[in-house]
């Protein structure tokens, strides 16, 4: 190789480096880390949130309606739950999910043999859209009384579908219980993925047994973690192992597999949802993903 070929080379590695620098700042999402491997299975950031989110088609599309146990109905769509609890002093809402969804949440409710206008309280699990943004068409449709964490109190305010101001008419503090029709479901604090996540518990029979159902907040860390997050999501991991649990569901289908238990609902036999050896299998993969995106931050390898 002469002087003037080994010249040209290094010359055009220069200019090489910063156009590829330039590409991938304009063009190409970040690198999908961290990656964990839980019981088998591979998880990152990204996998999470197609498995959370699925497609715009299946944030909308109502997902056949059905009793989880006892008193508990699923009334949401494919990706984004809604959970009814049907007492005989009316019903509660956790999680009204997008504005758009709520005629479905309706038609749901409907088609289960109950009214949607006997709502009469309205729970969320966390102040994102895509869990609460339908909470003041749900009251105006119904009168229902809208309940929130105080934490989560500031973000909900802040959160207004078209013109209407978000409705808090109880703010909740950590343990505290509500109750109605003979049904009580407790508030725990499960901060990280927002300042108040919720996660609600409560108690139900089936064959005469009882059973602790746990409604979990999603615990998915965001992309940057401040020492405050890092202490909530620390005494939320904790918190969460802590809970009495038989019936494990969360925010989102995905995070308990509520598709595979439903098809097995079909099939007869017993309860799917009665799934205690998985209770911990979702707080185990988002404490692995944070864990492993703290260290990562602390290299210096995440802004
Ligand atoms: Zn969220």
């Amino acid at each position: 190789m002469s002087g003037l070929t080994l010249f040209a080379l290094l010359a055009a590695a220069v200019v090489v480096g910063p156009i590829a620098t330039r590409t991938r700042a304009q063009g190409q999402p970040p690198p999908d880390r961290p990656a964990v491997t839980v019981r088998g299975q591979t998880y990152t950031p990204r996998s999470i949130l197609a498995r959370n989110m699925g497609s715009e088609e299946d944030q909308t599309t109502q997902f056949p309606p059905h009793r989880v146990i006892e008193n508990i109905y699923y009334v949401g769509t494919r990706t984004l739950s809604s959970f009814m609890i049907a007492t005989p002093a009316g019903h509660i809402l956790i999680n009204s999910t997008y504005e758009r969804n709520v005629p479905t949440i309706a038609t749901s409710v409907n088609q289960l043999g109950f009214k949607f206008s006997d709502v009469k309280m309205v729970l969320g699990t966390h102040a994102h859209r895509d869990h609460q943004e339908g909470d003041a068409l749900v009251k105006q449709m119904t009168g229902a009384q809208v309940m929130a964490m105080a934490e989560d109190v500031p973000a909900l305010k802040a959160m207004k579908a078209g013109d209407k101001e978000h409705p808090v008419d109880r703010m909740l503090r950590d343990g505290e219980a509500v109750t109605l029709g003979g049904t009580t479901l407790v508030a725990h604090l499960a901060a990280g993925h927002t300042r108040g996540c919720t996660s609600w518990t409560t108690t139900v029979q089936e064959g005469g047994r009882p059973y602790n159902v746990v409604i979990n907040c999603s615990l998915r860390a965001p992309g940057t973690l401040t020492p405050d997050i890092v202490a909530e999501f620390n005494r939320s991991f904790k918190l969460v192992r802590s809970l009495r649990c038989d019936v494990p569901l969360g925010d989102h289908p995905g995070q308990y597999n509520m598709r595979a238990k439903y098809a097995k609902l079909q099939s007869g036999g017993p309860n799917p949802f009665i799934d205690a050896a998985n209770c911990h299998l979702e707080t185990d993969i988002q404490e692995a993903l944070f864990r492993a995106a703290v260290e990562e931050q602390q290299k210096g390898g995440r802004p």
